[in-house]
């Protein structure tokens, strides 16, 4: 049984919230390498083998989590690229406007950008994140929890989706205020949507930062129409960069990542809040996750990865999913309907 020596701060969090079973020690004395909050901190793995669910334990308290984010900013703006990234930037277009629909997205790229993004996974499904792989919808109405610098909410925005936004970074939500985007600053709890308001909800890593994340979820469930869609994204606790990585895997991210889920406990979790329909799949987007854990273990800052390390790394990751099987992914995405 994970143990739980509680200190100030800290709860007891013995059991598993996905499947109610206790939890076993998995690590004890982790270090926040991001921003070097002082502390260590242990990790339950669910002692329920047909579940994957992690979670810190002792857990810290709601009044404790706002110490972990004081340097922690989400408005980081995304750097403005060259010709080539341009180039790119309209391949990505047409391919998302012959795929998804977005015909405002059409660029002069051409054919050939198109079907480069076409036939890699790993690019494919970056373009995809892009508008978190939602068909086009005229109209409908979109939430993102957690919008961080505002680009996918501006993006959708812009390609028919009335959209709203929440995020806890109150520099974001002036920023999306500047460019008239509807921001609120909170949770989604904190925004108190009427029932039944949105036809998509969307989420990018927010989940594993949640005290309560069945709440959450049953939050999202509530505010989506009837037959509404929810897709979000975490890291995934059974991808194989975890099992090489072990205490450097990116996705632990201590004190900050409360629960990591893996396949099994993220539908559990989402069948629990309502949500039907519901799939678990993983995505080609392991380049980050893989080329900042290299660099933990090797001592590195893990924020000066390079583009082409990620993006070599998300290829090796994507052929060794091949063979370790199709939930080995760094990202779970999760799509289910209300
Ligand atoms: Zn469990």
């Amino acid at each position: 049984m994970c143990k739980a020596q509680i200190k100030e701060g800290y709860i007891d969090k013995s059991h598993c919230i996905s499947c109610g079973a206790v939890g076993n020690l998995l690590y004890e004395k982790l270090e926040d390498r991001l921003f070097a909050i002082e502390g260590g901190w242990s990790m339950c793995r669910c002692s329920n083998i047909q579940c994957d669910l992690r979670w810190l334990n002792p857990a810290p308290s709601p009044e404790l989590l706002p110490y972990f984010y004081k340097q922690y900013h989400t408005h980081t703006a995304e750097p403005i690229g060259g010709k080539a990234k341009q180039i790119f930037t309209q391949s990505v277009n047409r391919y998302l406007s012959a795929k998804y629909g977005y015909s405002a997205m059409s660029g002069w790229a051409g054919n050939i950008g198109r079907w480069l993004i076409q036939s890699i996974p790993t690019l494919r499904d970056d373009a995809a994140a892009r508008i978190f792989w939602l068909p086009y919808t005229e109209g409908g109405r979109l939430l993102e929890v957690g919008f961080g610098n505002g680009a996918t909410l501006a993006r959708l925005g812009g390609l028919g989706w009335n959209v709203v936004g929440v995020e806890f970074d109150e520099v974001s939500v002036g920023l999306a205020h500047d460019r008239g985007l509807d921001a609120r600053l909170g949770s989604v709890e904190d925004a108190a949507f009427p029932s039944e308001s949105f036809d998509a909800v969307v989420s990018s890593h927010v989940i594993e930062h949640l005290p309560d994340p069945l709440g959450f979820l049953k939050e999202c469930r509530r505010v989506l129409k009837n037959n509404g869609r929810l897709v979000l994204t975490t890291p995934n606790a059974a991808s194989l960069g975890h099992r090489l990585f072990v205490k450097n895997w990116r996705g632990l991210e201590p004190p900050r990542h409360l629960h990591i889920f893996g396949p099994n406990a993220l539908l559990a979790l989402a069948k629990q809040a309502g949500f039907r329909d519901v799939r678990v799949t993983t995505t080609a987007r392991s380049g980050s996750i893989l080329a900042q854990s290299l660099r933990l273990a090797r001592g590195a800052n893990p924020e000066g990865a390079s583009r082409f390390e990620i993006e070599t790394l998300a290829i090796l990751g994507w052929f060794a999913s091949i063979f370790s099987g199709s939930l080995s992914g760094e990202e779970l995405r999760l799509e289910c309907r209300a």
